[in-house]
């Protein structure tokens, strides 16, 4: 057995850049943040075959002379830290010193660097070993060159994908940096090509629209909102824009790029059930807090970090999210929205659900609330003096004023923006949603005793379900009982749904949570699922004529609802139809 050995620095490297440096987008973070550590103004980033044969670095920051770039080289190497207690309010992207050696140990590695006044210094690395040391001249600055990644880690190389897809991954990080630092010129080339040329923005939102395009950037939302020493600003895209892809989604704590489960919950939380499953809505957003309430050295990357109070975070960021989400900026105009948008994919089970529930129970009570059946329907223009400027939703200045009904089923509005069209089935079922969904999570269903309980013959798999989720279904107001072999008694529902057919209500929901049980995928989505179908069912149905107060509330409720422009299965609510649009349409514009 041989003795125990302490690893040279040069085995300590390699082994430190099997954590650090995992494709050429790696090796580009760790230089993009040295060169905004060191406050460069213009990053110039080249790439050759994604990043596999080149990766150069460029920067006009402060440079370094010959001493300190000698040491840069050098493992926990570093300027930024000084003392243990700067580990716990880490200002800087970089603190642990390992980059430079680490991307040097696994290249062929040139650094050129030139300080504000002196003499400036190249130094050649091969494959972890210092080789020739020259003076340079040249303006301040820092240019960085990495050659054959994993040169000499032949396990590594072999696992590095097809330039495009390495290109890809680099350029996402390229930008996401740019994002991060709206005031530093940014540039990419790829063989030669240019990329991206972002010149200093003015703001957030003219870098958005560079990285971006001005298209997709002109749909976000801005949010910018702070509470108990969080700062949460950025922009939200609209649920009707969501996309399959992941990769419009960028969050940054402290200026540091991260992957984070409590902003990325805070994020779902938000958007509720709103985007339709398995697409990610667009988001920007940056965490500013104390440094102290964040610790960053979680992970050699350093692109996961750990909340002191992460609750509060997470609250802080749902919040602000949902506040984007509710403006009437979320409201898209009839030319964006796809007949049948490619990323929704609401189960057929819930369709099919829908359009059962839809043929056959009677109005529920909160529909009675918008029917009023004494008034007839309007279809006139709304006197002003109707708009009530005291109501909650007219306070936050997200009002719409009903102009008409058509065909019984789209409610015709308007708001300061343009003309609404509103399904009043979804509009519906979203206010039900949140209410009914908000009730159950603090245990506080209204419902309503069945005055003749209703008994329901059951097949074998629905008892099931119904024997395994009986308390879930008891929190959601649906009362029941075995009642002797497959049947069951039904004693109450939700008061909400009274109007439903007690045994039909039950069945449906049955089916759902058959699909989804709170064993495979936790309660929480068992019971949005639930929420959802139920809320469905209960809700007013196309065909069902409301007067002009009844679609005053509707819309007024609507619009207190946490995402007024989706309905839970992901489906648009309603559109608008802006002024500047019916104006271009008529040639007045
Ligand atoms: P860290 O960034 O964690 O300090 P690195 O290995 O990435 O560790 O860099 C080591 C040191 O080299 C840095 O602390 C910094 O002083 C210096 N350095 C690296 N890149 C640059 C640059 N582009 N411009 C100026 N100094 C740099
Ligand atoms: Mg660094």
């Amino acid at each position: 057995m041989p003795r125990i050995h302490v690893l040279d620095d040069h085995l300590i490297n390699r082994i430190a850049a099997g954590e650090v440096v995992e494709r050429p987008a790696s090796v580009v973070k760790e230089l993009v943040e040295n060169s905004l550590d060191a406050s460069a103004r213009a990053i110039d980033v080249a790439l050759e075959d994604g990043g596999r044969r080149r990766i150069v670095v460029s920067d006009d920051g402060q440079g370094m002379d010959r001493d300190d770039a000698l040491l840069a080289l050098e493992r926990h190497a570093t300027s930024k830290l000084a003392a243990f207690e700067d580990l716990d309010a880490i200002a800087t992207l970089g603190f642990r010193g390992e980059a430079l050696p680490s991307i040097a140990a696994v290249s062929r590695f040139r650094l050129r660097t030139v300080p504000g006044a002196g003499a400036g210094t190249e130094i050649e690395v091969r494959a972890g070993r210092i080789g020739a040391v020259r003076e340079i001249a040249g303006a301040h600055g820092t240019s960085v060159e990495v050659g054959s990644l994993f040169v000499n880690v032949p396990a590594r190389r072999k696992f590095l994908k097809a330039a495009p897809t390495e290109l890809s991954h680099a350029v996402r990080t390229v930008g996401q940096y740019a994002i991060a630092h709206p005031e530093v010129r940014f540039r990419l080339t790829h063989d030669g090509r240019g990329l991206l040329d972002a010149p200093p923005a003015r703001d957030l939102a003219e870098r958005v629209a560079q990285i971006h395009g001005r298209e997709p950037a002109s749909k976000l939302i801005p949010f910018d909102a702070r509470s108990g020493g969080v700062a949460v600003r950025g922009f939200a895209g609209r649920p009707v824009d969501a996309s399959p892809r992941r990769d419009t989604q960028h969050l940054f704590v402290n200026g540091r790029a991260v992957t984070d489960r409590v902003l990325s919950h805070a994020i779902v939380e938000a958007y509720g059930n709103t985007a339709p499953r398995g697409s990610f809505p667009a988001i920007i957003l940056f965490v500013e807090l104390d440094p102290a309430q964040v610790d960053v050295n979680v992970h050699p990357r350093k692109s996961e970090v750990r909340f002191a109070r992460a609750s509060q975070v997470h609250d802080a960021v749902r919040d602000a999210v949902a506040s984007a989400l509710a403006s009437t900026l979320a409201v898209p105009r009839l030319a964006e929205l796809r007949p049948e948008p490619a990323a929704w994919s609401a189960p057929a089970s819930t369709v099919a659900a829908l359009g059962r529930a839809l043929e056959h129970f009677d109005a529920g009570e909160p529909s009675r609330a918008y029917r009023a059946t004494a008034a007839p329907p309007v279809a006139a223009a709304v006197p002003r003096g109707l708009l009530d400027p005291d109501s909650p939703a007219a306070a936050q200045g997200r009002r719409a004023t009903p102009l008409a009904q058509y065909r019984e089923s789209y409610i015709v509005a308007q708001d300061a923006e343009g003309i609404l069209l509103v399904d009043q089935h979804v509009a519906h079922e979203r206010v039900l949603f949140e209410r009914y969904l908000a009730a159950a999570e603090t245990d506080d269903v209204p419902v309503q005793r069945l005055l003749f309980p209703v008994t329901v013959e059951l097949r074998s798999d629905e008892m099931i379900v119904a024997e395994a989720e009986i308390e879930e279904f008891r929190r959601l107001g649906v009362v029941y009982e075995p009642f002797g072999g497959h049947t069951i008694r039904i004693d109450a529902v939700p008061a909400f749904a009274k109007e439903v057919a007690p045994d039909r209500l039950l069945r449906g929901l049955l089916g759902e949570a058959g699909k989804t049980r709170s064993a495979a995928t936790g309660v929480a989505e068992l019971r949005r699922v639930l929420v959802t179908s139920a809320s469905c069912q209960a809700a007013i149905k196309v065909n069902y004529a409301l007067t002009r107060e009844g679609m005053q509330q509707l819309l007024d409720d609507l619009f207190l609802t946490q995402n007024p422009t989706t309905c839970p299965h992901g489906r648009p609510i309603l559109f608008r139809l802006t002024l500047e649009e019916i104006e271009r349409a008529f040639r007045r514009r």
